[in-house]
């Protein structure tokens, strides 16, 4: 392994630190001449059967990462092309970033004798924390308020500390570089340590020998993962066993679309999507994303809000059950069929990240923890205008009268209810459009 700074050039024998001394993340390389791949077939599968491309450790920390399936769609068969699906879900903690931690953890270990941190949206936090736990050292997975409950589940599962912080991961990174600095940890963000995609880019190395794909959609949050595959790839292509990189899809969500809207050309857009492991405000690896896009002649996929649910289902109509974020490329697919962007011999590959199992986000139940008395008030003034006195009645409630004030003050100051009218000094209030559109949510 060769650890190489991209911008001035520096050498170093390692990654840790992984920043060069001019501040710039380190790259990690290999003498690709001398890389010999024949001995891959005859081991069992997995991250660690690519070992010559991969950094040397003292000891792997594993749980049986990678070698996961690759299905055939039978979507393809409909649409008229070679479509499958890489079942990243069957990954030891349900999604595709236990590549990244096996390796991360595996290298970082001598280093990493107070623990380890991750910023993650999510699945990267619920794998270190299933890594660190078999390799007996603390971990703490700082994680945003938008996540989903089954990854939270994991996470305090598996006995790592839980720190919330931030709307979106993005706030989370320079945090977790934080706690790393002043606690001594070993710091597997993949945007702060690029040891981790050494373990990413495998998926590129099996979707090579599975199937030589001439495209690969991928969900895209952060860019770490299709910045990963790309970097497998360019790694065959240096070796010389492949001469073309596929094209890689980058899919995002409509609602959050840093990466995509510049491919595209178009406003991006930065708010909270039900896919939530694809908000990332700021990505990082955005330039490293678009590279990698750029150079394998890809493209970049929006998708709306209202078309998840639809790739949930298809990718369930194959035996997969996806989380939202992974659910994405199937309506991609759609998308770039019916623009006419395949031919008939390609070899479609659609990365489903991470497991459906994870559950969803509930809104409601973050924002309203508290005994949920501002549900109870919206409920009130979803049948009728009200005035605050009687909605304290209403309520039945062991409550104080200023407490029911108090709500009626944070749910305006949310937006979900306003002043209808006043009458004496009676003030009404009523459901804004948001509002309802909330309590709709609810009784889904
Ligand atoms: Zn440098």
């Amino acid at each position: 392994m060769k650890v190489r700074c991209p911008s001035c050039g520096r050498l170093y024998s390692s990654i840790i630190p992984p920043t060069c001394s001019c501040g710039e993340p380190l790259k990690v390389s290999y003498d690709y001449e001398s890389v010999d791949v024949s001995p891959w077939r005859k081991r069992k599968p997995g991250v660690w059967r690519y070992r010559e491309l991969l950094p040397g450790v003292e000891q792997i920390i594993s749980l049986k990462e990678g070698g996961t399936p690759l299905l055939r769609a039978k979507l393809g068969e409909e649409l008229g092309f070679n479509v499958f699906i890489k079942d990243e879900t069957r990954n030891p903690t349900g999604s595709f970033r236990d590549r990244l931690t096996t390796v991360a953890v595996s290298y970082g270990l001598s280093h990493a004798r107070n623990g380890f941190v991750v910023a993650s949206n999510g699945n990267a936090a619920a794998s270190l924390a299933a890594y660190a736990a078999r390799a007996g050292r603390p971990a703490y997975a700082v994680v945003p308020k938008l996540v989903e409950q089954g990854k939270l589940n994991q996470i305090v599962a598996f006995g790592a500390k839980l720190i919330r912080y931030g709307e979106s991961v993005d706030e989370g990174i320079s945090y977790a570089e934080g706690l790393a600095d002043g606690k001594g940890l070993y710091n597997v963000t993949p945007e702060s340590n690029l040891i981790g995609l050494e373990g990413q880019k495998t998926l590129a190395f099996e979707l090579w020998e599975e199937l030589n794909p001439t495209h690969v959609l991928v969900p895209t949050g952060s860019g770490s993962n299709l910045y990963g595959i790309y970097k497998g790839f360019v790694e065959l292509r240096e070796i010389g066993v492949i001469e073309e990189i596929p094209r890689l899809v980058a899919v995002q969500a409509e609602r959050c679309s840093p990466i995509a809207s510049e491919v595209l050309g178009v406003e991006p857009r930065v708010e909270p999507t039900k896919a939530l492991g694809l908000y990332v405000k700021n990505p990082v690896m955005k330039e490293l994303a678009l590279e990698a896009i750029r150079e394998s002649g890809g493209t970049a996929v929006m998708v709306g809000e209202d078309e998840l649910d639809l790739g949930q289902r298809l990718l369930a109509g194959e035996g997969v059950f996806a989380e939202y974020a992974s659910a994405v490329v199937v309506p991609a697919l759609l998308k770039l069929a019916e623009e006419g962007y395949f031919e008939r011999d390609d070899r479609i590959a659609l990365i489903a990240t991470s497991s459906g199992l994870k559950g969803h986000y509930s809104e409601a139940r973050e924002r309203f923890s508290v005994g949920g008395t501002k549900l109870d008030i919206l409920r009130l003034l979803g049948e009728r205008v009200m005035y605050g006195y009687e909605i304290w009645e209403a309520l039945e409630k062991p409550l104080k009268y200023q407490a029911v004030y108090q709500h009626l003050r944070e749910l305006e100051s949310l937006g979900l209810i306003e002043e209808s009218h006043r009458k004496g000094r009676r003030i009404y209030y009523r459901l804004t459009e948001k509002g309802r559109r909330f309590l709709e949510t609810l009784s889904e």
